[in-house]
């Protein structure tokens, strides 16, 4: 009886993993259709000053609609970009549409702001990411230092000196660079030091509920006194409340992002956003 209950469960698991190995290879046929059926789209999520609310810029965030499942969360389709190889045509897609809409926005409300696009560690090594980046510079003639590149910390450290050798490229375009999901990963300080790295964004684990643990204020405050020391600025992810805000303006940093704010928006509803925060201005 129980070795063939056995069977029956190794049957079951047999099953459910070839289930899951047709859906995914079902998904990974549907990805490689979904750029030219226009199923993927990007949303803006405003990154803001705290000391005055003002939006300073944008993350661009990648979404996919699919026409049988509806929107799949980056997190399960990103892995599969990556593995299939598509990360090369998706990823300088991301770039070349995020820097055209920045420069649709800079136009338009002829303001400073920055546009940050999520890099990958495959994109990242890949040998033709300079050409990448520096084409849809020239593509949307953008400037440089508005464009911001952001590669998590577990990608970087992974192998630090290649990311020496590419941040020193990617500084000489004038781009910049932001160190994402900072206190997850393991930084080596010495590279941290030597890395151009010009934004540490603290990951959203430690500003979650930043007001009821004083351990987590305590590394807050730390990373901000790190990131003042090697002339880094800051950034927090993941804001959701009106007292984590509170603690963080107090406390000095940056810029922050989150739902307390924004969450990320449609491109149309970002332009309103700027327009309401910007009109007044152009009217005095
Ligand atoms: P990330 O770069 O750390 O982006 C921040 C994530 O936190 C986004 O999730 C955003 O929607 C979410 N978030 C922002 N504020 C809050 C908040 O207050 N509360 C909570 N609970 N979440 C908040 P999303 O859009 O699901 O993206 C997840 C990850 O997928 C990103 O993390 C990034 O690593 C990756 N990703 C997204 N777009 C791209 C892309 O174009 N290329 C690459 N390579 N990766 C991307
Ligand atoms: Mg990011
Ligand atoms: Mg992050
Ligand atoms: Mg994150």
């Amino acid at each position: 009886h129980a070795k063939q209950a056995g069977r029956g469960r190794w049957m079951m698991f047999d099953q459910a993993m070839q289930l899951a190995a047709v859906h995914r290879l079902q998904m990974e046929a549907d990805l490689r259709d979904a750029m030219h059926r226009q199923q993927l789209f990007l949303e803006y999520q405003p990154i803001v000053a705290p000391h005055d609310g003002r939006v300073r810029g944008f993350e661009a965030l990648l979404r996919w609609r699919h026409p049988v499942h509806g929107l799949v969360p980056p997190a399960r389709f990103i892995p599969i970009v990556e593995e299939t190889g598509l990360i090369d045509p998706i990823g300088a897609w991301v770039l070349r549409e995020a820097c055209c809409q920045l420069r649709d926005w800079q136009q338009a409300f002829d303001m400073h702001l920055t546009m940050s696009v999520n890099v990958s560690a495959i994109q990242f090594a890949d040998g033709g990411f300079i050409d990448v980046v520096t084409r849809a510079l020239a593509e949307t003639g953008i400037a440089p230092a508005s464009l911001k590149l952001e590669l998590t910390e577990t990608a970087v450290m992974a192998d630090a000196e290649k990311a020496l050798a590419v941040f020193a490229q990617l500084k000489a375009l004038g781009v910049r660079v932001s160190l994402d999901d900072f206190g997850t990963g393991y930084s080596s300080l010495s590279y941290l030091r030597r890395l151009p790295i010009d934004t540490l964004k603290i990951d959203r684990s430690f500003i979650s509920k930043l007001d009821c643990f004083d351990d987590k204020r305590q590394i807050v405050e730390v990373v901000l006194m790190l990131a003042r020391a090697l002339g880094m600025d800051v950034v927090a992810e993941g804001v959701e409340t009106e007292a984590e805000l509170a603690l963080l303006r107090d406390m000095g940093s940056d810029l922050v992002q989150g739902y307390f704010y924004y969450r990320p928006l449609a491109p149309d509803v970002a332009a309103q956003v700027l327009a309401g925060q910007f009109a007044p201005v152009a009217m005095c």
